[in-house]
């Protein structure tokens, strides 16, 4: 059974704690094992990925085959249903038109002392996208990645993908032509992320890696920042749901399910400010837990992680609800906005109960690449803004320098550093022997 709390209850602030410090990822520690991969294919480039992918995916490539062809994608393509292209297709729709409003504007100001001011964004020029192979690939992942990076104008976007034993989703191949992607290697692990970062003989460098996979992966990604930029490190998926007691208990079930069948490890949390409510939602899980395909992995979220919580009011509810910081935070409550007011920490906000969590997952627009583990306190989801950097801009005119360049001389000799300020001086004088 799941926890169910009261905030009622005397020992509740020790209960909501432990709950929210419960470690939830069993990472193995595969540091070394990955350290060694990235050194033998930084050392040998081509041959070493081959080898690794003949070891690990159980497939023989040659540099020439370590990407697909454009023959071999519109092959793969072609076995799409048309029902799974178009639902394909409109969430490609929806998620860029979304990122297309997220771009950033360039700005330029003259201020009081004469000074041009501004910044101005540029793209990265190359980004890597891990897809990871097996069951766990999602196309839906793939345009999460892909798409932003394309709005924010990266020139050469790459994906890496094992397909062990040769096998591809289609799919995948789908989502990634219709993103806009440019090249699709089959190879996966440690030695992808390290092929990306550090390029070999086929596979050129990129500046940017993003997307998740198991623990070598995310090892690797951990090791080559720094020589390339990462985007997180996702951890396993969260859910919490406020609800008052006018809601179906089935669609809130549901919605908790939702995110609990994704890993064993997964976390779904109700607030509720009706005991019964809470009470009945339980019920609907159980009674769902009875055929969900995935009921073997949900069961397990839910009863280890799972918590039912009787909060006092709203305003107690969304004070319980910023202290998890969720991933992802469904309001279903007769007044969504005035409570979203009141929210600070969350990753993705879900607003009235026509809204199910699954909605962003693919087709709502907003990203779906979001912080967890509590991480939405100081971090957003991916967004165009992840592919781009900000350039500062400053034009000084002489009546410009005049004004604030004696506080920057006097700033660099109080640091000693005496070219800075000679490099103010000279020109100050400069100007001193014009004036006068
Ligand atoms: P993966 O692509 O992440 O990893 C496969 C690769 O792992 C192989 O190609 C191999 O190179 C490497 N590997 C496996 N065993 C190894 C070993 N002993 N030594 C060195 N390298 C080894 O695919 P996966 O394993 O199916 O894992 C997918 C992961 O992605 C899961 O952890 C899943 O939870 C996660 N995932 C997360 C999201 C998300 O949005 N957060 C989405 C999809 C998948």
């Amino acid at each position: 059974m799941p926890q169910f709390l009261s905030t009622r209850d005397a020992d509740f602030d020790r209960a909501f704690t432990a709950l929210l410090g419960m470690k939830r990822e069993d990472s193995p520690d595969v540091d070394a094992a990955v350290a060694a991969i990235i050194a033998d294919v930084r050392d040998r480039g081509d041959a070493a990925v081959i080898e690794l992918t003949s070891r690990f995916d159980r497939l023989d490539l040659t540099p020439e085959t370590m990407a697909f062809s454009a023959e071999e994608i519109a092959a793969e393509i072609a076995k799409v249903p048309a029902e799974d292209r178009a639902a394909l297709e409109l969430a490609a729709e929806r998620i860029r038109a979304y990122h297309a409003r997220q771009m950033p504007e360039d700005a330029s100001w003259t201020d009081a002392a004469g000074a041009t001011l501004g910044w101005r964004w540029t793209p990265v020029s190359a980004a890597g996208l891990y897809v990871p192979g097996g069951l766990a690939s999602y196309p839906s992942s793939v345009l999460m990645n892909a798409i932003p990076a394309k709005v924010a104008g990266v020139e050469r976007l790459a994906i890496a993908c094992p397909t062990p034993g040769g096998t591809v989703n289609p799919l995948v191949l789908l989502a990634a032509s219709l993103s806009g992607v440019d090249v699709v290697y089959r190879i996966g692990g440690a030695q992808a992320i390290a092929a990306l970062a550090y390029g070999t003989q086929t596979v050129a460098p990129v500046d940017k890696i993003t997307g998740p996979g198991n623990a070598f992966v995310a090892a690797a990604k951990r090791r080559v920042f720094g020589k390339v930029g990462i985007d997180m490190i996702a951890g396993p998926s969260e859910i919490l749901v406020i609800a008052d007691a006018d809601n179906d208990p089935d669609w809130i079930a549901l919605d908790l399910l939702s995110q609990a069948e994704h890993d064993e490890s997964a976390q779904s949390i109700l607030i509720t400010t009706d005991a019964a409510f809470g009470q009945a939602v339980a019920e609907a899980v159980t009674a769902r837990l009875r055929t969900l395909e995935r009921r073997a992995i949900a069961a397990r979220s839910w009863e280890d992680f799972g918590a039912i919580i009787v909060a006092r009011d709203l305003s107690e509810a969304a004070a319980l609800s910023n202290r998890v910081a969720p991933e992802h935070l469904e309001l279903c409550v007769a007044d969504p906005d005035a409570l979203a007011a009141r929210i600070t920490h969350a990753g993705a906000i879900f607003l009235g109960a026509w809204t199910p969590e699954a909605i962003g997952d693919y087709v709502g627009g907003p990203n779906h690449v979001l912080p967890t583990a509590r991480s939405a306190r100081f971090s957003s989801g991916l967004s165009v803004m992840d592919f781009l950097k900000r350039t500062t801009l400053a034009r000084m005119t002489p009546e410009a320098l005049a004004a604030i360049g004696p506080a920057a001389e006097r700033l660099a000799i109080s640091e000693s550093l005496e070219a800075h300020g000679l490099s103010v001086r000279a020109r100050l004088d400069r100007l001193n022997r014009s004036a006068g």
